[in-house]
């Protein structure tokens, strides 16, 4: 198995930093569906140019890379043990060379390991097949989008929708609430992967399986195949659009599978997956590990360019803003002007948040713009360079964001997916602005990034470590302003109704 480690390395890198034919093709038609000139269409622009740049230039579509998890067919008497170790080593080494971010973190001591091993990280998957070949397959998700999984237990009482009984109008009605329910904060468009019946464990397994199945394939099974094809084209009805900012694109696909289950028990599981639909898979041969065959992508064929035109066409109604930012220009801001930031700014997400609720904090956040977000940061030369840096889900920091803002001075929150109504009432009292970044694009702007300047609390791990960084022209639209306004109460109280509308049907 001479080729082993490089072919394992190869699938990393092409499934982080290059979407599959499949996807890009579903991302694509998402994009022509939408409203040109739409706060949703300029998301879409900056995600095609985001596509681009990442396999241009061979980096993470966005930094987060997920738990990598390897399904994984060799032939009878092949060595598993062999294989398994040859895979550790090639997750250490992608995550050495940037293509991965150090994501495996002790849940006890909250350390991260810095190169994505430790207990049950990466995860595997190994099983016999009578051919005479290994076939590997990788899918990189993200927690943004892992957060927004949900599992049902029907009978039960969904928001807007009413009761779901256990029958396939109450799975209709699961998959409905399900991308309701994920909003912009998984990344939207997204694509679920659902599984009806088995256990808990297995039903969230068998999902994510489903994930799979290429985006433009069809159900064997006629039933499954009609209720895709429903969910698909009632959930495009809800108008929750890309990011979550409203709009015609709100699922790129629903893949389905039944299994048997108890009869006292009746799960829908929902794997929910992002637009940055990460997922390639490899045939090898078994004695040398070498690649016969890519799985998702045609090597001879050429990789059609996503970008239209020149990407994110700025219009000049932008508005520029250079930190340290003033009160009177955060309350000029309001929902759905588009800034560009050009100056310093902070990451600060999961630990540093909780850091600063009993620390003050190590730089000076007056006026600052605080930017949720877990880099890909690789030192060179004893600098640090930015890999990828996409904005991260910024609910998760709801519990502490409003004092940080009164404490320290904050005056724009950056980050995806907006916030909730505590956040909202200090953004009004002390006026600031959150300010959504497009969710995945982390290659658009890692290059908005000139310099690292610092970093503090590089104890947290890279994700989580608290970077000093000085950005030029970096785009984001105002979606909770200083005047109560939030798009994304609008947003979920529009698509809401929309679910009622359907429920009816
Ligand atoms: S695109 Fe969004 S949800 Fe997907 S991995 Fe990246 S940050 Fe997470």
């Amino acid at each position: 198995m001479e080729f082993l480690a490089s072919s394992l390395l190869e699938l990393i890198t092409q499934t982080s930093t290059n979407l599959p034919p499949d996807v890009r093709a579903a991302v694509s038609l998402a994009t022509d569906n939408e409203t040109p000139g739409t706060q949703s269409s300029q998301a879409f622009n900056i995600i095609l140019a985001n596509i681009d740049m990442a396999q241009e230039d061979e980096g993470p579509i966005c930094q987060d890379t997920g738990m990598p998890t390897f399904y994984v067919h060799t032939p009878v008497g092949a060595n598993q043990i062999k294989i398994k170790g040859a895979i550790i080593e090639a997750v250490a080494e992608a995550t050495r060379l940037g293509k991965l971010r150090p994501n495996s973190v002790d849940s006890i001591t909250g350390k991260n390991s810095g190169n994505n091993l430790g207990d049950e990280t990466p995860v595997m998957h190994f099983e016999q097949w009578e051919k005479d070949e290994v076939e590997i397959k990788l899918i990189l998700k993200g927690g943004g989008c892992e957060n927004k999984n949900v599992q049902y237990s029907v009978p039960c009482t969904l928001d807007h929708l009413g009761r779901a009984d256990r029958n396939l109008e109450g799975v209709r009605k699961c998959l409905l609430h399900a991308v309701w329910q994920a909003q912009g904060q998984g990344c939207a468009p997204g694509a679920l992967g659902v599984c009806i019946g088995s256990d808990r464990a297995h039903g969230y397994e068998l999902a994510k399986q489903q994930l799979f199945r290429t985006l433009d394939d069809v159900n064997p099974n006629s039933v499954l195949a009609k209720l895709e094809a429903e969910v698909m084209e009632e959930a495009n009805r809800l108008g929750v659009g890309a990011m979550g900012f409203g709009g015609k694109s709100s699922l790129i696909g629903c893949k389905i599978t039944a299994a048997n289950r108890l009869p006292a028990s009746f799960f829908v599981s929902v794997a929910y997956e992002c637009w940055a639909f990460r997922r390639q898979g490899v045939r090898l041969d078994a004695s040398s590990g070498a690649i016969t065959k890519w799985l998702y992508r045609d090597p001879s064929r050429p990789i059609e360019r996503m970008a239209r035109g020149e990407g994110f066409p700025l219009t000049g109604r932008e508005i520029v803003l250079t930190p340290p930012l003033l009160e009177t220009q955060m309350r000029a801001l309001k929902v759905g002007d588009v800034v560009l930031i050009t100056g310093e700014l902070y990451t600060g997400r999961d630990n540093v948040h909780a850091y600063l609720m009993k620390n003050p904090p190590p730089v000076d956040l007056n006026g600052a713009a605080l930017y949720h977000c877990g880099p890909v940061m690789l030192k060179q030369d004893d600098k640090w360079t930015v890999k990828a840096a996409g904005p991260t889900t910024s609910i998760r920091e709801e519990p502490y964001q409003a004092d940080v803002i009164r404490k320290y001075g904050v005056r724009a929150v950056i980050g995806k997916g907006g916030m909730g109504a505590k956040t909202l009432a200090a953004l009004k009292e002390c006026g600031a602005v959150y300010l959504n970044g497009i969710g995945g694009a982390a290659q658009y702007y890692a290059r908005t990034m000139e310099e690292v300047l610092d970093v503090n609390l590089l104890e947290f791990g890279i994700p989580e470590a608290m970077w000093h960084i000085r950005v030029n022209g970096f785009a984001a639209i105002v979606t909770m302003d200083s005047h109560g306004n939030s798009l994304h109460a609008d947003v979920e109280r529009a698509t809401g109704e929309k679910l009622e509308e359907l429920q009816q049907v």
